[in-house]
């Protein structure tokens, strides 16, 4: 079967990071233009048949012919920063549904999310033991693109729920999420304990990056990665301080991301004015924390900097020294 990302209204990018995350980042997920519908992506995944049960799942969805009893052969992936889905007019602010679309042929599998965390405000679900726990992008998504597997393969259950609970705990388990209550449905907007795995709004904090850049795998935002990672590996307390920013960030960056998506003049700005002196800065204070002795480092770094900041705004006016 296939696997497609739907371009409208301009989030796929997201999508596709979450897909990311889904496949454990191996390096051989990629996409597609499709030639008989320019608003989809078709999400390709290169390689053998990846180990890790969430990354199997997905280069299994991307490459199998499931045969009989296969009854679809599409999922398209609608990634919706809160609001209402324009083809079931079900609102699906805090939430995800997957449903079979026969309105159109061939018929479809459609996965439609809310890649915005409910506004920012958190989604939660419950554990086994009654409290409330942060449902994050990643397992949102892997639990629709569970409903979609059995859907596609012929396999639902009379009650679904409890397979895509459990298919979400494995991409919970990977992340180091706590677990939730397979057998617990409930759940609504608003904070739960994330219990000492990443923030809540998990994502890789890169909207408004891959926004102004035009990619989730530009240079700008793989560089943006690999920095949080040095300082994740270095110092958890470091690392928690990062994921605090990220969160704040979290809570308005989807918003601006669809809007620059659609808005070349803002975007170019964006990633002038905002996005580059912003990583060059980082760039900077991660040579300072792990290579202040290498002299040239630093020194390549200052100037990265003196270049990517804005003419109105050199280094020392913005420093301070
Ligand atoms: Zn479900």
């Amino acid at each position: 079967m296939s696997i497609f990302l739907d371009q409208n209204p301009g989030l796929s990018a997201e999508a596709f990071s979450d897909c990311l995350r889904i496949s454990i980042s191996d390096g051989n997920l990629g996409d597609l233009p499709v030639a008989a519908d320019p608003t989809l992506l078709q999400l390709t995944y290169a390689g053998a048949r990846p180990a890790p049960p969430t990354a199997a799942r997905l280069h299994d969805m991307c490459n199998s012919n499931f045969g009989a009893p296969t009854v679809i052969d599409g999922t398209i992936i609608t990634a919706l920063s809160g609001g209402v889905d324009p083809v079931s007019g079900i609102d699906i602010t805090g939430n995800g549904i997957t449903y079979i679309d026969s309105n159109v042929t061939p018929t479809v599998i459609r996965v439609v999310y809310d890649i915005n965390n409910c506004n920012g405000g958190g989604i939660f679900v419950f554990d086994t033991d009654g409290n409330k726990i942060s449902l994050a992008r990643p397992p949102l998504l892997y639990h629709e693109l569970s409903h979609a597997f059995r859907g596609a393969t012929g396999t639902q259950q009379p009650n679904d729920e409890p397979p895509a609970e459990t298919d979400e705990n494995v991409m919970r388990s990977a992340m180091g999420y706590c677990l939730r209550d397979v057998n617990n449905h409930d759940g609504g907007c608003g904070h739960g304990d994330d219990c000492s795995g990443p923030p809540t709004p998990d994502s890789d904090g890169c909207f408004i990056v891959s926004a102004t850049t035009g990619s989730p795998r530009s240079a700008e935002v793989a560089q943006l990665r690999g920095l949080r990672d040095r300082v994740a590996a270095a110092s958890p307390l470091g690392a928690r301080l990062i994921d605090r920013i990220y969160a704040d960030y979290y809570g308005f960056s989807p918003a601006i991301a669809a809007r620059l998506d659609q808005e070349a003049t803002p975007r170019a700005a964006a990633l002038r004015v905002v996005v580059r002196p912003l990583l060059a800065w980082f760039t900077l204070a991660g040579v300072l924390a792990f290579e202040h002795t290498d002299r040239v480092a630093v020194r390549q770094a200052q100037n990265a900097l003196d270049d990517a900041c804005p003419r109105l705004l050199g280094r020392a006016a913005i420093a301070g020294v």
